[in-house]
């Protein structure tokens, strides 16, 4: 489902695109006073509408300055910095965005996504810019969440393999070697841990944490709410490498069975919060299987001197065949009726993946006519006087 931003409009009177963002607070000193909430939520509102500029031809950003300077001042660190993430580029911020300041009003200037200078390896460049690809993969002991090219490789290569296992299939079964789920199963030694119903409160695991293991211990009573929030990530990153354990209740770095105390969760409803989590993450096949995520809970008592203290909880998550995000991507355009809406996860990817020649036929309907952002075209503000104007060439 495509979500709409209210609070950034396209502005219908301007023969360019224009979206207003309201007022924002330009200026290092400035922004620095503010509330944090207030900070971000304004920083919101402009990457959102940069990103949707980027993915729909570029425009400009109308802002309402919220600070009193009566000269211009900087944009401010935060912002260029959002900026900066946004076009994945430490240096070539102005290459995209320009900022131009005239009385109460700040006009930011953005290019198409497409018209950006070209780098050594702009094939690897994904067709659109997003705020979040939304997958994750393990690396050694950590979970990273991939950047947009990282996502795109990721994406090449599980598309890759899709083929791959495809052609395999009609080949004889003896053929395949298949190694792939031992990494969860009886070779992984969180197996046998898997395997227990019962464990000593303070009992040193035998194994460290891994690409595949993962320890959380969490001493709040809020460990339903930590283990909706961020489970997505772990389950997505499990899944997108080789599968794995997720222990909830174990000291990572001493690797003792802790547990969740038994006041502090019930073990039933975890199961449900972790099921009812993992059922929202979306999922995209390059291969011919409607695949959901495949994973088990389990609950095991943790007990202290014969007495049940609390519950160790083991999510084993098994490698997917494509790809599981832990939402939907974060990324914006300007849709054919001038809404500012968010992509759904399955345009994310056929956008994200345009420029790959020989789709397969089933993805092709994905595509939808205006995926392709148009070349940049020319954009200029005419409420903007003369000596813009040569700011105006110089950028389109
Ligand atoms: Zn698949």
């Amino acid at each position: 489902m495509q979500t709409k931003d209210d609070s950034i409009v396209v502005d219908p009177s301007q023969p360019d695109l224009v979206i207003n963002v309201g007022k924002v607070t330009f200026g290092e000193e400035n922004r620095k006073k503010l509330q944090k909430n207030q900070r971000d939520q304004e920083k919101k509102k402009v990457v959102r509408a940069a990103c949707a500029l980027l993915n729909s031809g570029g425009g400009v950003i109308h802002t309402e300055m919220a600070n009193e300077d009566d000269h211009p001042v900087e944009m401010g660190q935060d912002l260029e910095q959002a900026l900066r993430e946004l076009i994945q580029s430490s240096d070539v911020l102005q290459a995209f965005i320009e900022c131009l300041q005239q009385g109460r009003h700040s006009y930011i200037y953005v290019k198409s996504w497409s018209s950006g200078p070209p780098s050594e390896d702009s094939c690897t460049k994904p067709r659109i810019c997003s705020l979040s690809s939304s997958l994750y993969r393990r690396s050694s002991t950590s979970v990273i969440r991939l950047d947009p090219r990282q996502a795109l490789d990721f994406l090449k290569t599980q598309k890759r393999n899709a083929k791959h296992t495809l052609r395999n299939e009609e080949s004889p079964p003896s053929e395949i070697p298949n190694i792939i789920h031992q990494n969860v199963s009886e070779s992984n030694p969180a197996f046998q841990v898997f395997q227990s119903n019962k464990i000593e409160h303070g009992h040193i695991l035998p194994f460290p944490e891994s690409q595949s293991v993962e320890f959380k211990q969490y001493s709040t009573k809020c460990i339903q709410e930590y283990v909706r929030r961020k489970i997505p990530e772990y389950i997505s990153a499990f899944a997108n490498t080789e599968g794995g354990y997720l222990f909830i209740g174990v000291d990572d770095k001493r690797k003792t069975v802790l547990g969740c105390a038994k006041e502090d969760v019930d073990p039933d409803s975890l199961q449900r919060v972790i099921a009812g989590a993992i059922s929202k993450m979306p999922v995209f096949h390059f291969c011919s299987t409607d695949a959901r995520v495949s994973y088990e809970t389990k609950v095991i008592d943790v007990f202290k001197k014969e007495n049940l203290y609390g519950y160790l909880v083991v999510v084993k998550v098994e490698p997917f065949c494509c790809a599981v995000f832990s939402e939907a991507p974060i990324s914006w355009i300007v849709n054919q009726k001038q809404e500012i809406i968010s992509l759904n996860t399955k345009e994310w990817v056929a956008k994200m993946m345009d420029t790959d020649p020989d789709l397969a036929e089933g993805f092709k309907s994905l595509l939808i006519s205006s995926n392709i952002p148009p070349c940049c075209r020319p954009v200029y503000f005419r409420k903007v006087p003369e000596p813009k104007a040569s700011i105006q060439q110089h950028l389109f």
